[in-house]
């Protein structure tokens, strides 16, 4: 397997030459060659599967450069009871015949975004191990994604994290999430100022090459390719607990952010998973719905981004999108480039005139928009039917889903975080907090590690000049 950019001005590369890599160098985002199609033969195998199992058969069509016997300890390392609460990691949850939730939320920051992460921190030590050099993971987070990879890089040689996170404007429950980690080789950040100074200092930093060459400095966002990869696999998992039989077809509904999660179902289904619908859920953040709509991909300014009670889906442009036009576009990437060299401008591209715009429905997408009214009644609706407590993004996926349910087809909803991490929505919606997994009880009273920095990109990277002198 070799993986390409979706702007056509990258060689060929192996997993491994990108799985460190953010960007191509051509600005692209790097897509497999080809899709390896799964035989009903291999399908049916695979429906007994264990999921560390599933994870290996999965991740070897598309990993040619680790040694299989690595790669498999790698996922059974990273896949265990311990680590995501069962043996089935993944849990389906039956609300009533033809109408279930994935759990994919019972990692250790009780989001989805562990299930690809704790992989990718396995698979950057083996990596680094192997070639001697080390990491500097710098990132901007307002919630999950930053304590989802801190979780996974802790304690691990040769790999520190930088989390830059705005002083005081995160939930107090998220903020202990991260600043109660005590592991050296983690590094929180909290700037004063909001999230948008973050990022911004994050661009900077990471366009000085000089700065980032000599400092190793790396991401772990969502456009990783190896994290989609790891995500294909619970799609995988989900059809097979919701079916009987391979005949069967699915949808599955997705709260979608930076379209990473259901860009992996749309991988799942050109490899040949029976799928019928992808639906894709957006909260009031609604450039993706629109696009599905109308064939306008219209990415948002900052100022027009919402702040919203799904926090984790207030995008304002969705980073692996463009994933999904290479392939609608027939792997086009002249086209692609031409189409973002509107969007990196900030402007608006429009296919409602082109026959792309049609072909969209041979992929299966459909989508549709929540709100915070709908979620709250969502919450407790769901509550009350099936005393089942479901998270604010959660209920987003459900809302749109059910509106798309058909008769005679299984929906699958994908359930990305646990109500405990939102808890004032969970108010609003029942009237008492959400119960929390035991062993966080306490988690607001643990001593925190992090320091106060002004948002000043020379002040970050003499922050990071120091640390980087003490080796973990
Ligand atoms: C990140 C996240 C999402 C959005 O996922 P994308 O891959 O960005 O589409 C949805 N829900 C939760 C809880 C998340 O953390």
């Amino acid at each position: 397997m070799r993986y390409i950019s979706t702007r056509g001005g990258m060689p060929p590369k192996s997993f491994s030459e990108i799985l460190l890599s953010g960007l191509s160098p051509d600005g692209g985002l790097a897509m497999p060659s080809a899709y390896p199609k799964v035989t009903a033969t291999q399908l049916n195998a695979w429906r007994e599967l264990s999921y560390p199992s599933l994870a290996y058969e999965i991740l070897l069509r598309f990993v040619d450069d680790i040694p299989a016997d690595d790669l498999r300890n790698l996922i059974y390392q990273t896949y265990t009871a311990e680590a995501f609460g069962s043996a089935d990691i993944t849990p389906l949850k039956t609300l009533e015949p033809g109408f279930h939730i994935l759990g994919l939320s019972n990692g250790p920051t009780l989001a989805f975004k562990d299930i690809a992460m704790q992989l990718l921190g396995n698979l950057f030590q083996y990596q680094l191990t192997k070639t001697g050099v080390e990491l500097n993971i710098l990132g901007a987070t307002s919630g999950d994604t930053g304590s989802s990879a801190e979780y996974a890089m802790r304690g691990k040689h040769g790999i520190r994290v930088f989390m830059l996170s705005p002083h005081g404007k995160m939930s107090r429950f998220q903020t202990a999430q991260m600043f109660s980690l005590q592991d050296k080789n983690i590094f929180n950040i909290a700037i004063r100022g909001v999230f948008d100074d973050c990022q911004d200092i994050v661009k900077a930093v990471s366009n000085d090459h000089a700065f980032k060459q000599a400092h190793h400095i790396g991401t772990v966002n969502s456009i990783n390719w190896a994290r989609i990869v790891a995500q294909v696999v619970y799609y995988f998992k989900g059809y097979f607990a919701a079916t009987k039989n391979n005949d069967e077809q699915v949808s599955f509904a997705v709260p979608s952010g930076n379209f990473g999660n259901i860009c992996a179902g749309h991988v799942a289904r050109m490899m040949g998973l029976p799928i019928k619908h992808l639906i894709l859920a957006t909260n009031e953040n609604d450039v993706l719905d629109e696009f599905f709509r109308t064939g306008v991909y219209r990415p948002r300014t900052t100022t027009e981004t919402r702040h919203t009670s799904s926090p984790s889906m207030d995008i304002s442009k969705a980073s692996n999108f463009e994933r999904f036009i290479f392939d609608l576009t027939g792997r086009n990437a002249e086209q692609v480039t031409e189409l973002w060299s509107a969007v990196d401008k900030g402007n608006a591209f429009d296919l409602s005139t082109t026959p792309l715009f049609s072909a969209i429905k041979d992929y299966g997408f459909v989508s549709g928009t929540s709100n915070h009214a709908a979620r709250i009644a969502t919450i407790r609706d769901i509550y009350r039917r099936y005393r089942l407590l479901i998270d604010t993004h959660t209920a987003d996926g459900l809302n749109v889903g059910q509106a798309h349910r058909e008769a005679d087809v299984p929906l699958i909803c994908l359930e990305t975080a646990l109500p405990a991490k939102f808890s004032e929505s969970i108010v609003e919606a029942i009237g008492r907090e959400p119960e929390r997994p035991s062993d966080l009880e306490n988690l607001e009273s643990l001593p925190q590690r992090f320091v106060i920095k002004d948002a000043n990109v020379q002040v970050i990277k003499a922050y990071i000049n120091e640390q980087c002198m003490i080796s973990v």
